[in-house]
């Protein structure tokens, strides 16, 4: 796809966000339900697919338009994105990079028109932070492997028609080693999905556990048909989640800096509107400030990552500066409204909420730190 054609799908997502998309965000919010309506409506946009190859149906995005498309993508509700984000992101790439012919041909083209949905299955109860940790084994059996443990937090794991699964396969492994990918379709005989979480704020995105029972997998279900290799390629695939996590939070910061000036300029007090007063101006000025900061360290990091330059540290500080930056830009937000901005049914309420969440996923603040310090301290600070 050349600049041209990617500028005519971003104008129309963005004017679908914006015409359709943000009207319904309080029912979003309310309902925890995104309407069939706007999934139909992305699909046809060919949004479950932005970041599969064309050869697979998908739209062929790479990494700076990624990060284009999120800008928009960030200025509504973030359930929004997450429809498709494992499609695309985590659970898509893993099968893009690394899946045999025939499971690329098998799965991505439902994958990128939305007849499947992707989820990736990495974290445990025991194994957050610290995949290496995690306790599902799939121990070779026959033509096959039974899989036993389970996995929890997963987005899209209630709607879900496929799962990527990481499990160990070798405990005797050194750290990084001994993890394998598995592709596990919905109605394997083992598998249990358990009920909807309930969680803080993105209401519409859904995540629950999931469960393996002694489930029998095939030979075929192992991506690349390669043992071993699991945790480096969730690592990749993180990298490029991270920048892409990092664009919405951009796209999210810009939404909490227009309502935060709309609402300086409205709101009277004192005989004059809020926005006139320099300690407002100072709040607004250090979220612009910010803001423009964050979206210039994005487009650069997202650059270098499509160039082959630069794809761990920079996604890294691109995801630990965007995701701190959005959650001080909806504080403030919160405090220009004052007491409206604690009340439920404001747009900055909701966001506070949902900001909160990317400190968290995709690793947290502090592991995003831990990849950073590492690096500084084996080889000095990044050419940038
Ligand atoms: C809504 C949601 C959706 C998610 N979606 C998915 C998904 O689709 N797939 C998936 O696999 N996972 C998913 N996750 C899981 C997510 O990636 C993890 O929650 C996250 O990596 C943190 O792991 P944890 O919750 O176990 O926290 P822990 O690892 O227990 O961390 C707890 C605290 O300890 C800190 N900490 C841990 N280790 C260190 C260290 N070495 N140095 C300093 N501090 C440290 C952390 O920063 C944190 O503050 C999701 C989570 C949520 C909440």
């Amino acid at each position: 796809m050349d600049a041209e054609q990617f500028e005519l799908v971003r104008q129309s997502v963005r004017g679908f966000i914006r015409s359709e998309v943000v009207p319904l965000e309080a029912e979003i919010d309310e309902s925890d339900e995104i309407p069939s309506r706007i999934r139909d409506a992305a699909a046809r946009m060919g949004l479950f697919g932005f970041a599969i190859p064309e050869e697979f149906g998908g739209l062929g995005f790479g990494m700076v338009e990624d990060v284009r498309l999120a800008f928009e993508m960030g200025y509504t509700t973030p359930a929004f994105r997450s429809m498709f984000s494992s499609n695309n992101g985590l659970a898509g790439q893993v099968l893009v990079w690394q899946g045999t012919p025939e499971q690329q041909r098998r799965y991505l083209p439902k994958i990128s028109s939305g007849e499947f949905i992707a989820a990736f299955g990495l974290t445990e109860p025991e194994a957050g932070s610290d995949p290496h940790s995690m306790r599902t084994t799939a121990v070779a059996d026959g033509d096959g492997y039974v899989i036993t443990g389970s996995k929890r937090f997963i987005t899209n794991a209630p709607v879900a028609d496929i799962f990527v699964v990481f499990a160990k396969t070798d405990h005797e492994a050194p750290h990084g080693g001994g993890i394998s990918a598995f592709l596990v379709e919905r109605g394997t005989p083992g598998l249990t999905v358990g009920p909807r979480d309930k969680k803080m704020g993105q209401h519409g995105a859904w995540t629950s556990e999931i469960f393996f029972d002694r489930m029998r997998v095939g030979k075929d279900a192992l991506v690349g048909g390669e043992e071993g290799r699991g945790f480096n390629w969730a690592m990749r695939s993180l990298s490029r989640g991270r920048l892409h996590i990092a664009a919405i939070c951009v796209g999210m910061a810009q939404r909490l800096l227009e309502e935060s000036a709309r609402y300086a300029s409205e709101r009277k007090q004192f005989g004059q509107p809020i926005g006139a007063f320099q300690l407002v101006q100072g709040l607004l000025a250090d979220s612009q400030t910010e803001l423009y900061a964050g979206k210039t360290l994005v487009l650069d990091a997202a650059g270098k990552f499509e160039s082959g330059g630069e794809t761990r540290i920079g996604p890294s500080c691109a995801k630990y500066f965007c995701s701190e930056m959005v959650g001080r830009i909806a504080d403030r937000a919160v405090q220009i409204f004052g007491g409206s901005g604690y009340m439920r049914g404001t747009v900055v309420e909701r966001m506070y909420r949902d900001a909160r969440l990317f400190r968290l996923y995709e690793g947290t603040s502090q592991i995003q730190q831990v990849i950073i310090g590492r690096h500084l301290v084996k080889s000095g600070p990044l050419a940038v």
